[in-house]
């Protein structure tokens, strides 16, 4: 469970996530939505530990991110995905998404190779595994980045905005992949643009308004007249994405 409670984030004199409280559970889909600036990335990086809190706290399966041992555990559950695609330029597909269970989990190198390459094979390129970042198109990058967070075996997959700067048919090819993982069983955190994808994967859909946490509702729900949609922030917010 990734416990968030109470978290206030502020910078300078601007409050950038302003009592937030979500609790994500093994198995969820949670899909964050709100306009530029409302706080998801920010919020994302507050569970990663990458931004101390001034306020509240947040824990991953009792682990407490402000707690240097407790970030340490917390970070092992959790995946990560960033809209950029961050892969390692000098290292191969393969080696990107090797490092860290060679050298954090130990796993013995012909081991990881294997699991990187069932990895790949999932997501379509396996032959593409000895290319080089640059020699990728943005979409098989992305999909190198979810392998790679995949290959640590995380509990939590935490994805920010993964498909935003991809064309339509390259986010269509990462989205497919999200929806097997979220059909798996994979529990996930997603930061999104692509409300109908939300809206077909997610239990729960969430939205931020202003560092505050508007709804957290049941995904049907959230699209209901009687529901997230009588919100007039929330209405407003939908109505000019669609
Ligand atoms: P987007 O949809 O554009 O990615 P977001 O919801 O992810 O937006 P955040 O990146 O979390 O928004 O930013 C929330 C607010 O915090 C914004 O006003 C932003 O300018 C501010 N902010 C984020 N990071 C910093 C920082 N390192 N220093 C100062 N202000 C920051
Ligand atoms: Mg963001």
């Amino acid at each position: 469970m990734i416990e968030i409670a109470g978290v206030i984030k502020r910078f300078g004199a601007n409050t950038v996530l302003d009592g937030i409280d979500l609790r994500i559970a093994p198995g969820e889909v949670v899909s964050i939505l709100g306009a530029s600036g409302s706080g998801k990335s920010t919020l994302i990086r507050c569970i990663n530990g990458l931004e101390k809190l001034d306020g509240g706290a947040i824990s991953v399966d009792g682990h407490r991110v402000d707690d240097p041992n407790g970030l340490r555990q917390a970070r092992r559950s959790c995946g990560t995905v960033f809209q950029l695609f961050n892969l390692y330029p000098h290292m191969t597909a393969l080696q990107n998404i090797t490092l860290a269970p060679i050298e954090v989990l130990k796993v013995p190198r012909r081991q990881a190779e294997e699991e990187a390459r069932e990895l790949l094979a999932a997501v379509g390129l396996l032959e593409r595994a000895d290319a080089w970042p640059a020699q990728l198109s943005g979409g098989q990058r992305q999909r190198v980045g979810i392998c790679r967070a995949l290959a640590m075996k995380p509990r939590y997959l935490l994805l920010d905005e993964v498909t935003s700067a991809l064309d339509p048919e390259m986010t269509a090819e990462v989205l497919a992949i999200l929806g097997k993982l979220a059909r798996s069983g994979t529990t996930m955190l997603f930061v999104t643009h692509e409300i109908e994808f939300a809206r077909h994967i997610s239990n729960r859909i969430v939205f931020l308004d202003g560092g505050r946490l508007l709804a957290d509702l049941p995904a049907a729900h959230f699209f209901a007249q009687d529901g997230g949609m009588a919100q007039p922030r929330i209405a407003q917010f939908l109505s000019r994405m669609s």
